[in-house]
């Protein structure tokens, strides 16, 4: 069961669309997926068709432990499930605090999913912060994810946000890696997004072998700025559901094959995810 972290402390940047839509993009390819959207905005759920209302059992109520990530799961489309989240989840950095082991009851709350090989991939949408929740999914995780959207700032905002992934890794979890940046928001041709993803391949290459992003990848696939990934979340439906034939759609599918490929490097019969379904 691979375990993957959309994480960006940056909102805007791509977090959501990307778990989304490579979660389905996954799910289309065979793989059973399940999102877990553990920000208390509940845009994941939201762009998934689920409307969190009061009476939604939530992630909240798992970390709250009134029920199982089970009790709490519902199936979106075929082989891919959502873990929903609404605005009661924002309660949790307030009622963890000083609770013992706090980090790590993400991590518990999956092991049976862990012990049985329950799903092929879970993805974590993570908020837009370092706060107690992005530490449990840290903490949860093999794998950290970072969309990343070519700006002036945006490698500013990696350093801090690599620090963190180095923090978790050295007290609460070391086999944290961060394996892979995607840009997203990508605008073709233009000098800035080249820059930046030249910078960015600069930085990893001359980081240290032992940091948990030395050997992060930049995907080939760039997420181009594409008006029906915006438009796709208000009507409840991945971009293969809206509009399976627009840019969004064949990048997302792209970069859903590299990160099934990353597994299955080692394999030389490995054709891929189009031919693993
Ligand atoms: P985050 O989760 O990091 O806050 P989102 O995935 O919600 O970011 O994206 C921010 C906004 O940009 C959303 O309105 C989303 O629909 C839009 N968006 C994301 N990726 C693209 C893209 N490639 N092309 C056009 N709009 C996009
Ligand atoms: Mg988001």
């Amino acid at each position: 069961m691979r375990t993957i972290a959309v994480m960006n402390q940056k909102g805007g940047v791509g977090k959501t669309t990307t778990s989304v839509n490579l979660a389905a993009a996954l799910a289309r390819g065979g793989q059973r997926v399940c999102i877990l959207d553990l920000d208390p905005q509940g845009h994941a759920s939201f762009h998934l068709g689920i409307e969190a209302g009061e009476e939604t059992s939530t992630l909240y109520d798992v970390f709250s432990d009134d029920a199982t990530i089970d009790d709490v799961r519902q199936l979106v489309a075929e082989n891919l499930s959502v873990v929903p989240s609404n605005i009661d989840l924002a309660a949790v950095e307030m009622e963890l605090a000083g609770v013992s082991q706090r980090e790590f009851l993400l991590k518990n709350c999956l092991q049976p999913w862990r012990d049985q090989s329950r799903f092929d991939y879970v993805i974590m949408d993570c908020p837009p912060s370092l706060g107690i929740l992005t530490i449990n999914a840290l903490t949860a995780v093999t794998e950290v994810l970072i969309p990343l959207q070519p700006h002036f700032f945006a490698l500013q905002g990696l350093s801090k946000l690599f620090e963190t992934t180095a923090l978790v890794n050295r007290r609460l979890n070391p086999d944290l890696r961060v394996t892979g940046v995607a840009l997203c928001l990508y605008e073709s041709g233009t000098r800035l997004a080249t820059d930046v993803t030249e910078d960015l391949r600069y930085f990893l290459e001359a980081s240290d072998t032992d940091t948990p992003w030395a050997n992060a990848q930049i995907f080939r696939t760039k997420v181009r700025r594409n008006i029906k990934l915006a438009e796709s979340p208000s009507f409840g439906q991945s971009i293969f559901d809206y509009a399976p034939r627009c840019p969004g759609a064949a990048d997302y599918t792209a970069l859903a094959d590299e990160v099934f490929a990353m597994l299955n490097e080692a394999d030389s019969t490995n054709e891929g995810l189009s031919a693993a379904a």
